[in-house]
């Protein structure tokens, strides 16, 4: 069983665990090609995270979704996720998995420029340096193709996936590069990292009928369970 929590602000609970299940199917089917007889059967429970005590020992990941990175991080705050999440990262659960998407890639990185940003509270974890509208700048919204990377255990696609930009940030710079590995690209610029337990990527999706993201994420948290 794999409990994925999604922090419950803004929708798309259900597109994620639509594709949650997608995945955890494809997942069995390649466990199938590679162990004949395999007895590892996988099945994915998706919970709406409102509360602290819902990051629990026994929660395998937690998707912190797109939407408005200061609303994200007040969210946080006024319902005491924010510490919740930091206890429930490092010491409650040690194997915990965090896949942060767009406003949630803003929250995890380490550093965030923009000068309209001020004080917002980060959460923090990801070397990278982010900015927070770059997209958004130039256009509101775009679609396009990004380019997939393989990356050892976690993805082994070298393909397109279809982008949903929506007011979109930009990774500036990966500032620890022999840690923080690059699942994905547009113009060579990355859109999708990956660094220890942490996901993060710039685009939507969760707005696709593409589930190859989110079979990175199970498989995160299969590496990180040591089951992998
Ligand atoms: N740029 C937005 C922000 O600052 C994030 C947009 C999104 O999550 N789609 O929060």
């Amino acid at each position: 069983q794999l409990k994925i929590g999604l922090l419950a602000i803004q929708g798309a609970f259900i597109e994620h665990r639509n594709l949650l299940e997608s995945a955890v199917e494809q997942l069995q089917q390649e466990q199938r090609q590679k162990k004949q007889n395999s007895k590892d059967c996988y099945s994915v429970e998706a919970i709406e995270v409102r509360r602290g005590d819902q990051l629990t020992e026994d929660l395998d990941a937690l998707i912190i979704p797109g939407g408005e990175s200061t609303t994200v991080a007040k969210f946080m705050q006024q319902n005491g996720l924010l510490d919740a999440y930091k206890v429930w990262f490092s010491e409650t659960n040690p194997r915990a998995v965090v896949w942060g998407i767009c406003a949630g890639l803003i929250a995890l990185s380490d550093r965030v420029v923009d000068m309209k940003t001020g004080g917002q509270t980060l959460i923090q974890g990801l070397a990278v340096t982010t900015d927070r509208n770059f997209y958004g700048r130039q256009r509101e919204s775009f679609e396009c193709q990004i380019e997939l990377k393989p990356v050892e255990d976690i993805s082994d696609c070298n393909e397109y996936f279809p982008g949903v930009f929506i007011r979109a940030p930009k990774i500036l710079s990966i500032d620890k590069p022999e840690s923080v590995r690059v699942l994905a690209t547009v113009n060579s610029y990355p859109v999708a990292v990956a660094q220890d337990r942490i996901l993060a990527c710039s685009f939507h999706p969760e707005l696709t009928e593409d589930p190859r993201l989110h079979l990175v994420l199970l498989k995160m948290v299969l590496r990180s369970r040591g089951e992998l």
